[in-house]
C-alpha cells in the first residue's frame, strides 16, 4: 500500500466534478458492491491561466458505469482494453468528448494499492497515447470519498478534485 503521506501532489491539475456525477458514480459503486466498481469518466480539459502560471482543469461531464463479473475491476480494465477504446471512440465521435479518467472504487480506503500501481505504469507504457498520462479517480465504498491521481514521470501523484455546483 502507498502511503499517501509521501506522495507528491500535482497542483497544476485539477479534476472538476458535479454532484450529478458524483451521483452516478455512487451508484456504480453500490450496485458492484461488494466488488470493485469500474467506469469512465470523459470529458474536457481547459488550460486556465492562474497567479502561478497555467492549470490543467480536467472537467467530467459523462460517465460509463462498467459491470464487470470480475471479481476486481482491475483484470476487467486490462482485458478490456479494446472495449475501453470502443467506449472511448464511442464517446469522442458522438459527444466530442475525452477520456479525462479511469474510475473505481474500493470496499475501503480511496489510495491506490499496489496492483493499482501496476496498472498505472502498464497502461502508461500500452502505446495509446490516450491511456498516457492518465487520471486515475478512487472511490471509497464506505464513505464515498473520491481521490484523483496522475501517473506522471513513473511516479504517482495526488491531485485536487473538485465538485462544483
Ligand atoms: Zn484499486
Amino acid at each position: 500500500m502507498d502511503d499517501v503521506r509521501k506522495m507528491k501532489f500535482e497542483k497544476d491539475i485539477v479534476i472538476i466534478v458535479n454532484p450529478n456525477i458524483i451521483d452516478n458514480l455512487k451508484i456504480c459503486v453500490k450496485k458492484a458492491s461488494p466488488n470493485e466498481a469500474c467506469g469512465l469518466l470523459f470529458g474536457d480539459i481547459k488550460e486556465v491561466q492562474v497567479i502561478e502560471g497555467f492549470q490543467y482543469h480536467y472537467i467530467a461531464q459523462k460517465f460509463e458505469c462498467f459491470e464487470s463479473d470480475e471479481k476486481s475491476p482491475v483484470s476487467f480494465l486490462i482485458e478490456n482494453i479494446k472495449k475501453l477504446n470502443e467506449v472511448w471512440q464511442n464517446a469522442a465521435q458522438k459527444f466530442n468528448l475525452r477520456l479525462i479518467s479511469i474510475f473505481h472504487s474500493h470496499p475501503a480506503g480511496s489510495s491506490p494499492s499496489g496492483v493499482d500501481h501496476d496498472n498505472m505504469e502498464f497502461l502508461d507504457n500500452c502505446g495509446n497515447r490516450a491511456f498516457k498520462n492518465q487520471i486515475w479517480t478512487i472511490m471509497d465504498a464506505q464513505n464515498f470519498n473520491l481521490n484523483a491521481y496522475i501517473y506522471y514521470n513513473e511516479e504517482i501523484m495526488k491531485i485536487a478534485v473538485e465538485i462544483n455546483k
